[in-house]
């Protein structure tokens, strides 16, 4: 092989590495920003956080109230007038209306503690959808979003009525439920799971509420999840492949193999003998020693990968 084709060979193997390298970075990356957002959304008990109540309602009219805690967001809008019967012609599931109560209890509680705030805010878009319309399809709505250190998934929890052919059954009272979510899976399948292994998850909440029920949202925010998906690859790269290089540079400044920590000199050859890889302290012009001409034949076929690429030292 050529001085020429040994050094293609060579760049092509490098940057293969560099390009299998960022695939996996990127990989564990995502797969970190799914399991934050996931532990967010099982854990972060949103209903804890301190409260913007930007429109604060009363007994029956609407309120508009912000939560945010470290990777979760919950916007909430809710009026208990469109529970009841009297003020709306669409049929409420049965509990319903301790719903509402819990719902208008949790925003009155809140009036009086320091923590809270009375900024303005927006309604979000995707709440607005099932809020808006006339007639109403909602008497109530939650636009759950979840992440760290970005926001990066959110999902929808709709205070449905009991003509919504979405509203499914509680599998365990055999009842409809009051929520439908929309782009969430419900917190107690993943409860569940957690309970089979042992974790103590939070478990479902006293008095159920917009503010209490517990969703894990999956429709992707692209901007957070791009991020988080960087920060956390940046990480693993640093993680995997930074403590490696930096060992293999201390390594190859104290004049030892990069790879392997063999004690190298000038003389022994292009290779380290011990496993292989480029010597960084042999001279190119300099002739190679006797014993590794003889030698050469049978370790550059023995070095070699099956499409003849030379296996050189990573990051040299
Ligand atoms: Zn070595």
């Amino acid at each position: 092989m050529t001085d020429t084709a040994d050094s293609t060979a060579r760049g092509t193997g490098r940057s293969r590495r560099v390009v299998v390298t960022l695939l996996m970075c990127a990989f564990l990356g995502a797969l970190t920003t799914l399991a934050t957002a996931l532990a967010a959304a099982v854990f972060v008990r949103i209903d804890r956080a301190p409260a913007n109540i930007a429109l604060d309602g009363d007994h029956v009219k609407p309120f508009l109230i912000g939560l945010e805690r470290p990777g979760a967001s919950r916007v909430v809008w809710f009026a208990k007038e469109r529970v009841y019967s009297s003020y709306t012609d669409r049929p409420t599931p049965a509990n319903a209306s301790s719903v509402g109560v819990a719902c208008w209890s949790f925003a009155s509680g809140r009036r009086g503690d320091p923590a809270t705030t009375t900024e303005p805010m927006k309604l979000p878009e995707r709440l607005a959808e099932v809020i808006e319309p006339e007639p109403h399809v909602a008497w109530g709505g939650a636009l759950d979003r979840r992440g760290f250190p970005f926001l990066a998934f959110e999902g929808l929890i709709v205070g449905a009525y009991l003509d919504d052919p979405r509203l499914e059954t509680d599998p365990d009272s055999g009842l409809p439920k009051i929520f439908r979510s929309e782009h969430a899976f419900s917190a107690r399948e993943i409860d569940r799971l957690l309970d089979q292994v042992g974790i103590d998850a939070p478990g479902p909440p006293d008095r159920q509420n917009l503010m209490t029920e517990r969703v894990v949202p999956y429709r992707p925010l692209w901007g957070g999840l791009v991020a988080n998906t960087l920060i956390y690859g940046s990480i693993w790269w640093v993680l995997l492949f930074g403590v490696a290089s930096t060992r293999r540079a201390l390594r190859r400044r104290h004049g030892r193999c990069g790879s392997c920590g063999y004690r190298l000199s000038p003389d022994l050859g292009e290779r380290c003998p011990e496993c292989g890889r480029a010597n960084h302290l042999a001279t190119p012009t300099s002739p190679a020693s006797p014993a590794r001409q003889e030698g050469s034949v049978m370790s550059d076929a023995a070095l070699s990968g099956p499409d003849g690429e030379k296996l050189t030292e990573p990051g040299s």
